[in-house]
């Protein structure tokens, strides 16, 4: 009954580090190029939960949009577009914000993990799951690439879609299936218990792609281990040289048991294994580089994709925003 189709989004406040790549990007790009048709957004009004500096919020989309193009996003098979170039994610947003309450959204997890210690709770992290449930309803979107963590917000935008056919008896939105994304969590170079993030003020904790050779070298041969110069994989008990073997088998497509064979093998150990990976991770993206720095240099290229893809995104989310607001009374 629904199209088959696929929203895509990141928070474009810096360049997409090695994280977002293993995790999201490669697996959008895999999609994309064996058939799908995604819709890539730039989630730049996600990015503003709290005041941003302007001309770093201008300048981080810009190089987030070069980035997923020079990685493979292809703007002619995908929409890639700015969130905040389309007014209906925010309009449909409150009207689906009318479907719930501040109790439900409260409980979400994510939500409750995030404002534990906080007595000044800013107002655009209660709303972003709402506005997220809008971001998927507004394309009717089937599938949802994400992981495990977002599942609270799936669940909540599942809801609203139960309360809309509740209220209104018509049922326009499919329910988007999440779409399973194996990949570990890469977790900060520099405190691997936790996630690597772009929200982390300690640069040293990830590897941006498209940082330059020097910086990447700099970044691995830097990334805390243990006392233990032997490669072994063990996440909870080597967090530190463990998260530097998945980021290896992210990469490569290589089992983690035949790197660590190998590391042995070689008689590597975790300073030579971080001298190789560095290598790896070098190479890979040293032609998707140099794509980024062209697209960067060609500013009214990359705009005009984004205006197309506005258009195009556009098209869809002028379809849905009439047809909600003609069944709610508007
Ligand atoms: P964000 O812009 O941070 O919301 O993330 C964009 C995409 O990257 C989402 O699909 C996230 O699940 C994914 N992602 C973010 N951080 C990581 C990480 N450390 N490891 C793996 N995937 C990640």
């Amino acid at each position: 009954m629904f199209q088959r189709r696929i929203l895509c989004g990141i928070q474009p406040s810096n360049v997409p580090h090695i994280g977002n790549y293993l995790g999201a990007i490669k697996k959008w790009i895999d999609l994309q190029n064996s058939g799908d048709n995604l819709i890539v957004m730039l989630a730049d009004l996600h990015a503003v939960t709290i005041p941003r500096e302007p001309d770093a919020l201008r300048k981080s989309t810009l190089e987030t949009a070069a980035s997923l193009i020079a990685c493979g996003i292809d703007p002619k098979r995908s929409i890639i577009y700015r969130q905040s170039d389309l007014h209906h994610h925010t309009q449909l947003s409150w009207l689906l914000g009318t479907l719930t309450t501040v109790q439900k959204v409260g409980h979400i997890p994510t939500y409750k993990s995030k404002v534990k210690d906080e007595t000044s709770i800013p107002l655009g992290l209660f709303l972003y799951p709402i506005l997220q449930t809008a971001d998927i309803l507004l394309f009717k979107t089937t599938h949802l690439p994400i992981g495990e963590d977002q599942i609270p917000h799936l669940q909540l935008c599942t809801y609203m879609i139960e309360k809309f056919y509740h209220y209104y008896k018509q049922n326009i939105f499919p329910v988007p299936q999440m779409m399973a994304t194996e990949t570990t969590r890469i977790r900060s170079l520099r405190h691997p218990e936790q996630k690597m993030s772009k929200s982390d003020y300690e640069e040293r904790s990830r590897i941006d792609i498209m940082d330059d050779e020097k910086m990447i070298q700099e970044r691995v041969m830097k990334a805390l281990t243990d006392f233990n110069a032997q490669v072994s994989y063990n996440r909870e008990q080597r967090p530190g040289v463990s998260n530097l073997i998945d980021i290896y088998a992210g990469i490569t497509s290589q089992s983690i048991e035949s790197i660590v064979n190998e590391a042995q093998q070689n008689n590597h150990n975790t300073g030579q294994f971080k001298k190789r990976l560095a290598e790896i991770i070098v190479e890979h993206f040293r032609s998707k580089r140099l794509e980024y720095l062209k697209l960067m240099n060609d500013r009214t290229y990359l705009l005009n994709i984004l205006d197309d893809g506005r258009k195009r995104a556009k098209e869809i989310a002028d379809k849905t925003l009439n047809e909600v607001k003609h069944i709610m009374g508007f």
